[in-house]
This record gives C-alpha cells, structure tokens and sequence, in this order.
C-alpha cells in the first residue's frame, strides 16, 4: 500500500522545510507541497512533527560471545528497540575471536540476523588475526557486500592484533577500497596495569577507569593514525571517550591522514562517578573505554558540534546484572559494555539539540547521513530525497518522558540510563515504507529487516 507522510516539517543534514512525501514500493517517490493521496493510500498526518531520515547506528553488538558469557539481545529484541528509539538500520560488529575461523564467524553472524531482525542492518568484519588465509577470506567478505573492517587495539588474546597485524590488514583494506574502524587503546599498558591493581587489592569497578587511563586510549588513537598515514589507508576511530585521544584524532586529521571519528552515547552524558558507586551499580557502568572525568564531557560536545567528532553511535552491548556480577571478585571479569541502541536519538536530541548544544541539522548527520556516508549507505539510507529508501522517523518534540528499564524494548534487567528525562520521541516510525512504531510501541513486521549489500568506495581503485 502506498504511504503518504503529510504536513510534515523536514529536516536533513542540510535542510529544513514543509513538504509532503509519498512512498510507493518501499520508496521515497515524490516531495511535494500539497500531495493529494490516491484511494487506497495510508495517510499519516505529521503536523507539529519533524521528518527526519531514518537514524543509523553504526556500532553496535548483538549477537556476541565475551568474557565467558554472551551479549543478551536477540536480534529481534536489538532492532525493535532500535526502531521504537527511531533508528532504523545498524551496523553490527561481526566479532569472531582469534580462535575462530573469519569465514566461519561471518556467516554464523549473518546467520543469527536474516530473517531476525525489523529494521536493516550491515557489519564490520572484525580481523582478529591475520594468517594465510585472511586475505582470500576478507576478499570474499567483501564481495559480499561487507566492505568495512574493525580492528583492536584491545583485548589481548582475544579480539586483539598486534602491531604487524595491524599493518597488514590497513594494506589489504587500502588495496581493497575499504575502510577500517578501530578500537584505539594499548593491549600491553592495560595488561600490566590490570595486573598490578590487581595485586594491590583494588579489585572493583571503581578501577577499571584507572587500569586504562585517557593516556593509553590517547597512544592507541595516535599509533592507528600513524599505521593509515604509513599504509594510504582510510580509518574510523570507534567510540572515543576522551580530550587527548580526541587531540590525537584531530592533529592526524589536521596532518591529513584520512581518519573520521566515533564517539558514543555514554561518554556524552555520563563521567566515571557511575562507575565508580559501589557494586552491582558501579559494575553496570564498565565499558571499555572507560567512562572519564567529567571535564572530558564538554570537548566532546564541542567537537561534536565543530564535524571533529563525525558520528554518534552506542556500543550497544547489554549484559544482565547477573553478568555483571562475574565480576565482583576482580573488575577485569565484569563483561565490558552498556546498552543503548533505544536511547541514542531521544537523549541526544534532548541533552544536545534541546540543551543548544547541537545544531539540529549536525544532530542528523551524526546520527544518521555522515554514518550513511562513510560506510558506503548513501543516499539510500541517511537522506530524505527521491528514490531513497523510505525510512523515515516522524518525531514528536513535545512528548515529555522519563527512561526506565521497566519500559524498554532491550532485553536487559537494567538501563544505564535510569532516570533521565527525554524531551521529544518518535511519533511514527517506517522501514521501506512500512510503519514499524506508533508512539512508542513495535506495532510492524518482525523479521522484515533486509542485509545492506555496501560496495567498497575508498582508496585510488575507487577514486571518482
Ligand atoms: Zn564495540
């Protein structure tokens, strides 16, 4: 059935105005002052409301095994609450570990969301070795649709590569047009310093922070930078947390190593006194990296602002307070990661596009058209324009709400977000024309999620 959305005020990345749209086979076909609807259309009337271009998540984990347990969505509990939230793609980390075969991981992950999940979705191909048959694999990963890589610089043993690693996977991705986001700290200084807190009795999750302090994400932003200048690359810092990682990023971008940046939703609204309460509290609150001194809070609102920070994305990554407290004999057991996927468009509309601090316009490239962009999405997703995929969030600025983990869709006895007020929600929700939300509530077609197919468009092979 044809959809028309009308009386609704547009915002994009770049513009604003009044106009109706009208979406026939999943897709945006006319914007126009006035539209009258065919019989047999569905009318939705946004009066009052903002249009925005579905919102994009581009880092978040659903299916993941970690720290001796496994992430607790499913991808129908992650991508309905997306959508209730107003995002309407995401982009999963494909996270097989070093013991793993990438092959194998690749299509255990796709496995677990087609047909799972209500809104689309894509993945970044962890490389968490690289052996003899990397290259060939990540070729094939590639051609199928997966052009974007992820890397750490963490977890040892684990999820992480080492420096020659490294090195090898930014040639390959450059030779392939792709581009690589990491995860910027030092494995070796965390390692050690782990170790002697441990030693020292300090034992809770008041020392995560401690034991991987801004220096060690600042030195891993840094080394990345200098491994894309050396290799022609083109990288993405993933959630980074702090001012001198953040000086890092920006004097590599200023020296022109092609490098965008991440930063995610905790590290703008909550400081390491979250972790640092006592127990099961303070444990809910340990992601990596760590949440910082409150002085960090304001540059990276600035840095949002200014495009330094180019996207805003979750980490989404729920474990249960019973998971949590694997970790209550040694703070290196508490499994790392927060959910947010449901709460990034609301908190961040209302702390920075409420607050004056965020353009509206940037909050819609940072939320949706620069992560479109980067990741090889656009203009099919992350733009209200002619023959884009009609994703569409129709938003309510004057819905007044608090956050409560009574009331959310993530499959988490927490959030950590408890108690915030939110000023504005989405109203209607579509994925390609259908809507999936009404005021809060899943009421579309689970499983209608598609797979995004994203072609390579870096490096001199793609050049235009
Ligand atoms: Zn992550």
């Amino acid at each position: 059935m044809p959809l028309l959305i009308k009386n609704g005020n547009i915002v994009t990345a770049e513009t604003r105005y009044r106009a109706d749209i009208y979406i026939e086979d999943e897709t945006i076909t006319r914007i126009e002052e006035k539209l009258s609807a065919p019989p047999g259309t569905e009318v939705i009337d946004a009066a009052g409301k903002l249009v925005f271009p579905g919102f994009i998540d581009p880092h978040v984990h659903i299916y993941l095994p970690f720290m001796a347990t496994f992430a607790k969505d499913t991808h129908e509990t992650a991508s309905i609450a997306a959508l209730v939230g107003g995002t309407t793609t995401f982009i999963e980390m494909c996270c097989p570990s070093r013991q793993d075969d990438a092959l194998e991981g690749y299509q255990l992950w796709k496995q677990k969301a087609e047909g799972n999940s209500a809104c689309d979705y894509a993945f970044h191909m962890s490389v968490t070795k690289f052996d003899d048959k990397t290259t060939s694999q990540l070729r094939q990963i590639v051609a199928d649709g997966t052009a974007s890589f992820k890397i750490f610089l963490s977890y040892k043993n684990f999820f992480g590569i080492d420096d020659g690693e490294m090195y090898q996977t930014l040639k390959l991705a450059e030779k392939l047009g792709v581009i690589t986001t990491a995860h910027c700290e030092n494995a070796e200084l965390v390692s050690q310093l782990q170790q002697e807190l441990l030693v020292a009795g300090k034992i809770g999750p008041e020392w995560h922070e401690p034991s991987r302090p801004e220096t060690v994400e600042a030195e891993g932003t840094n080394r990345f930078a200098t491994f894309l200048e050396h290799t022609g690359a083109t990288g993405y810092v993933v959630h980074l947390s702090c001012a001198p990682a953040l000086k890092a990023a920006v004097d590599a971008k200023l020296r022109g190593v092609k490098l965008s940046v991440e930063s995610v939703l905790p590290h703008f609204l909550l400081d390491k006194t979250y972790a640092e309460r006592a127990g099961v509290e303070g444990m809910k609150h340990v992601m990596s990296p760590p949440l910082r001194d409150k002085r960090n809070l304001s540059a990276l609102w600035s840095a949002l602002r200014a495009g330094l920070i180019d996207t805003v994305g979750t980490d989404h990554c729920p474990f249960d307070t019973t998971q949590k407290l694997l970790g209550k004999d040694a703070f290196t057991q508490i499994p790392n990661g927060i959910p947010g996927i449901e709460e990034r468009v609301n908190l961040m509309y209302t702390y920075g596009v409420k607050r004056g601090s965020l353009d509206l316009h940037r909050f819609v490239d940072a939320l949706s058209t620069r992560a479109a962009k980067l990741f090889g999405l656009f203009p099919r997703k992350g733009a209200i324009a002619v023959g884009s995929d009609a994703d569409l969030v129709i938003y309510d600025p004057d819905y007044r709400g608090t956050i409560s983990a009574s009331t959310q869709h993530v499959n988490n006895d927490y959030s950590g977000f408890e108690g915030f007020a939110i000023e504005g929600r989405p109203a209607a929700v579509t994925v390609r024309g259908k809507v999936q939300v009404r005021d809060g509530a899943f009421v579309g077609e689970k499983g209608r999620g598609k797979f995004l197919r994203r072609e390579p468009q870096y490096g001199a092979a793609h050049a235009s």
